[in-house]
Parts: structure tokens; C-alpha cells; sequence
């Protein structure tokens, strides 16, 4: 027990250490790389996010939802609908998240300096040389200090914090979601088209299937390709999902995540998020649900 313990310390410190070195490369590379990381990386993720949900809709809705819902029936449209809605909402949360400002700025100008007494809560910022509230960082992308700052997100082109967390979660939640739902659809129509171990390099490898009598054979490559190309994405957006909601549940940030001192109880921390309409946000990015926090004043665990 004592050895396994040891070696959980031994990789938590090298996990830490390797964020910490990665963050101090990634730090040192937007001070490089500002204008191509802005003008070349984010526009490219945008187009590959629309590319790759552009692509996901056509195949499913000319291929594999005929094979398996039926080519026009009620559970076809059902499906279509379906996809729709998963659609709308990943698309919406996204433009929403980046469409947001986080930023101190954003503030009424009455909220922009602290108030009497609270001074000593706010920190100095050198970049915008002024005094911010307590969790608002500097982002050298975005140039400008964020409101509880979560992360610079590269697929939204944007920093996510306190007034853009909401869709930022409501957008991975529907990217799990569609990614999951594809994932189920395809892999039964691999299994169907018999093309689920196709592309298996160690089948390949080993020669352990003849294809050379295969007419098929380049389709159901395609399939097989595209169902482990869709299981890649969504272990990816279920992971960053879990993240998430590992952190909203602490109220804490990507860069303090095991901190616990803004718990104020689940509820309230993922009201301070989702906003008082909490879970019902994940029907539709349009839903009002005003945040119970205006992003300068933050109760400590202790004070509470
Ligand atoms: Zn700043
Ligand atoms: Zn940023």
C-alpha cells in the first residue's frame, strides 16, 4: 500500500510539473506567435469544428440513418429532428461563448473600480496597468483581463470565464452528446456493413481476413475510419466535458483545479455559472438564466 502510494504521489507531481512546464512553453509561444495563433489557429479550428459537423450531418442523414432508421419513416425524421437540436445547440453555445465578453471592460463603469473598502481584494494588472477584480487574469491572445478566468479556448477563438463559462459547457455538453449518439449509429452500421475491423492495422498486419474478394472493400474502409475517427472526438469532448463539471462543482479554474476555496455547495456553484435557470440552459443557448454574480466579488469558503 505504502509502494502504491508512492508512486500516486511520484505521478502527481510529474503530472504538475509537466503542466507547469507546458504552461511556461505555451506562455512563452503566445508572446512569439500572438498574431498567427489569433489570425491562422483560430480561424483554422473554426473551420475544421464546421467541416467536421458539415461532414458528421451528410453521412449520417444520407447513409447511415436510411440503413438503420429506414429511409422515410416517423423514426427517420425523429432522428433528423434530433440531430437538429444537438446541431443548433453546439452551434449556438460556440458563437455565443465567443461572442461574449469577459472581459473587465465589459463591467458598468461603477463596477469597473472597487468598491469602498474593498480595494485590498484587487489585484494590479501590469499589461492593463489598472486594478482588477480578484480571479480576473490577463490574456496575452486576447489582450485584455478576463473575469474569473477558466482558459483561452482555440476552437472559440475566445478566453472562456465567468460570463461565457455557461456556453462554453452547454457546447461540450451537445458536442458529447451528438459525438456519442454518431458514435452508437456508426458503430452498429459498421457492424452491419461487416466493415467494423476493416481498417484494423493488426488485422492488416497479421493478414488475418482476406479482402482481396472484397468489391466493397474502399467504402468499408471509409466506414471503419469514420467510426474510429468518431471515437477519438468523443473520448476528447467527454474528457473536457468531466473537466468541467469537475471544476464548476469546486468552483474553481483550469489553472487552480483542486482549489476548493470558492465551494459554496454545488448548487450555488453551478448557479454562478449556468445562472439561476441552472440545468435548464442545456435545452437552448437562447434560454435568459441571469448569473447570480456580477465577477468582482467572490465569497471565500470560510467566510461564508
Ligand atoms: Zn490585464
Ligand atoms: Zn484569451
Amino acid at each position: 500500500m505504502i509502494g502504491l502510494r508512492r508512486l500516486f504521489i511520484i505521478v502527481l507531481c510529474w503530472t504538475r510539473r509537466m503542466c507547469v512546464q507546458s504552461e511556461d512553453s505555451f506562455l512563452r509561444c503566445t508572446r512569439r506567435h500572438r498574431l498567427k495563433i489569433v489570425n491562422v489557429i483560430h480561424p483554422i479550428s473554426a473551420i475544421v469544428l464546421l467541416g467536421v459537423i458539415g461532414f458528421t450531418l451528410v453521412y449520417e442523414v444520407m447513409y447511415v440513418g436510411p440503413e438503420i432508421l429506414g429511409s422515410s419513416g416517423c423514426l427517420y425524421w425523429l432522428g433528423c429532428l434530433f440531430a437538429g437540436f444537438v446541431i443548433f445547440n453546439i452551434l449556438g453555445n460556440w458563437w455565443l461563448s465567443f461572442k461574449t465578453d469577459t472581459t473587465v471592460n465589459s463591467l458598468p463603469a461603477e463596477q469597473q473600480t472597487p468598491a469602498e473598502g474593498e480595494a485590498h481584494l484587487w489585484h494590479y494588472c501590469i499589461a492593463c496597468d489598472r486594478l482588477v477584480p480578484p480571479r480576473s487574469w490577463h490574456c496575452r491572445l486576447c489582450q485584455g483581463c478576463m473575469l474569473k478566468r477558466d482558459h483561452h479556448c482555440t476552437i472559440s477563438g475566445s478566453c472562456i470565464g465567468h460570463k461565457n463559462q455557461r456556453y462554453f459547457i452547454c457546447f461540450l455538453f451537445h458536442l458529447t452528446l451528438g459525438c456519442g449518439s454518431a458514435l452508437v449509429f456508426n458503430g452498429i452500421y459498421a457492424w452491419k456493413t461487416g466493415s467494423i475491423m476493416t481498417a484494423d492495422p493488426i488485422m492488416l498486419f497479421f493478414k488475418m481476413s482476406d479482402y482481396s474478394k472484397d468489391v466493397d472493400l474502399d467504402w468499408k474502409y471509409t466506414i471503419s475510419i469514420i467510426f474510429k475517427l468518431n471515437m477519438f472526438l468523443f473520448v476528447i469532448a467527454l474528457f473536457m466535458f468531466c473537466v468541467q463539471i469537475l471544476m464548476v462543482h469546486r468552483n474553481s479554474t483550469c489553472y487552480k483545479i483542486l482549489d476548493r476555496s470558492y465551494d459554496l455547495g454545488w448548487r450555488r456553484n453551478f448557479e454562478g455559472v449556468l445562472g439561476k435557470q441552472l440545468f435548464w440552459t442545456l435545452l437552448s443557448p437562447t434560454i435568459i438564466s441571469p448569473l447570480t454574480n456580477d465577477g468582482t466579488k467572490w465569497f471565500v469558503k470560510q467566510h461564508v
